[in-house]
């Protein structure tokens, strides 16, 4: 083995019913006077459930997806001219991402309380929107000091939702198995986030308002985030951020929709990773769910993960999140430009068109129809 991995220095603090503790214990801990809740309208709720027990200076609600510049400007002189020494973020990855803008500009330190499975409180990662473009960045600075996670506030996520959400952590774990910077230590974070996701979503659909189902999705969203974080992006980042930010498509649902279109498409050439998710996926769904007959380790995981999507009722068509045939070509050309070029398949205008296609109608994924070796 021979690998350069960084572990990125975050308290995580878990536990069921515990928000508003942890969240004062975290206050308490940087020695903050003067918070400032990022939460959206819609999450607020939340928020006075997970600060009621500190006191707050500023609550900010303008949360808008994929942080357009404008709106990151707003917070940042909201916590300027509040004087603003923590940020306390309660919500989605949108709510999060608002929250390291902030951070990114000022430095402000931010305990997060993520309440999706979008996993963006446990990277380092920042994203903003002007015009049409989303840029990303890495930046210490906005890594969270603290993650909070507390399954209750998670009960509330519809389904449906919570499967995109999920389905988004689990790109992540997948993708990491094959992204640029892959190894053997965010491989394994992977494969045991892939684990827990498809025994925790299952649980939730069957049950929304358990919280076993839920704290196991959470577990593993927070794994599949590191890991994310670790290896980077891979070819399935690179196809939904262009999707989000160009098309200004919701980012899970996107997420969830995509996944086994790349997996069919990457997975012949990249058969431990393959065989590795076929492993965790069979393990987090049960024996049952094997696929007896198969020898193909990338058949066997597409297998895995359209039936877990079928049991999930997850969104299977890019069309119905507003993607038309007419958005393919400027789509092609800015995915083929951002592809790495480590991606285990060769990345190419033709493959690209294919695999959009196929995404757009929803038809069933399949390794022989995607894979170009
Ligand atoms: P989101 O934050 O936009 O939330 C989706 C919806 O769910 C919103 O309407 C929100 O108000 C609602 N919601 C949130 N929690 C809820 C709850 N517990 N109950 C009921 N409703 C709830 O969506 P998301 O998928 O969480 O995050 C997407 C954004 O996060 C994108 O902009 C994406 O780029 C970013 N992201 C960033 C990273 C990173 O590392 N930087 C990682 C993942 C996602």
């Amino acid at each position: 083995m021979n690998f350069e991995h960084i572990t990125l220095g975050q308290r995580v603090l878990f536990g069921t019913g515990k928000a508003a503790e942890h969240v004062a214990k975290e206050v308490a801990r940087h020695e903050a006077r003067r918070v400032m809740c990022i939460s959206s309208e819609f999450e607020r709720s939340l928020a006075d459930k997970a600060l009621a027990s500190i006191d707050v200076v500023l609550w900010h609600s303008d949360v808008v997806q994929h942080v357009p510049v404008e709106t990151a400007e707003k917070a940042r002189k909201a916590a300027a001219d509040g004087d603003i020494d923590l940020i306390v973020c309660v919500g989605g990855g949108s709510t999060t991402g608002l929250a390291k803008a902030v951070a990114l500009t000022s430095g402000i330190p931010i305990v997060a309380v993520p309440t999706t499975y979008a996993g963006s409180e446990a990277t380092n990662v920042w994203g903003l929107t002007e015009g049409a473009t989303k840029t990303t960045g890495v930046d210490d600075k906005v890594l969270p000091a603290a993650v909070i996670y507390d399954a209750e506030l998670t009960v509330g996520l519809p389904v449906a939702l919570s499967v995109a959400s999920g389905l988004n952590a689990l790109a992540h774990c997948v993708d990491s198995l094959w992204a640029p910077k892959a190894d053997p230590i965010n491989q394994a974070l992977a494969a045991e986030g892939v684990r827990a996701l498809a025994d925790g979503l299952p649980r939730i659909a069957g049950n929304p308002e358990g919280l076993e189902g839920r704290e196991t999705a959470l577990y593993g969203a927070y794994l599949a985030a590191v890991a994310f974080a670790s290896a980077g992006s891979g070819l399935h980042h690179k196809i939904c951020h262009v999707l989000g930010g160009t098309f200004n498509m919701p980012h899970a649902e996107t997420h969830a929709t995509v996944l086994p279109y790349v997996l069919a498409f990457n997975g012949p050439a990249a058969p431990d990773a393959a065989a590795r998710l076929a492993g965790a996926l069979r393990s987090g769904m049960g024996a049952a769910s094997a696929s007896g007959s198969r020898t193909d380790a990338a058949e066997e995981a597409v297998e895995l993960l359209n039936e877990l999507r079928s049991r999930l009722n997850a969104p299977v068509s890019l069309r119905d999140h507003g993607f038309t045939e007419a958005d393919i070509p400027e789509a092609v050309r800015r995915i083929v430009k951002a592809a790495p070029a480590s991606n285990p398949a060769a990345v190419a205008e033709e493959s690209v068109t294919a695999l959009l296609h196929a995404a757009l109608e929803g038809q069933v994924p399949a390794v022989r129809a995607l894979a170009t070796t």
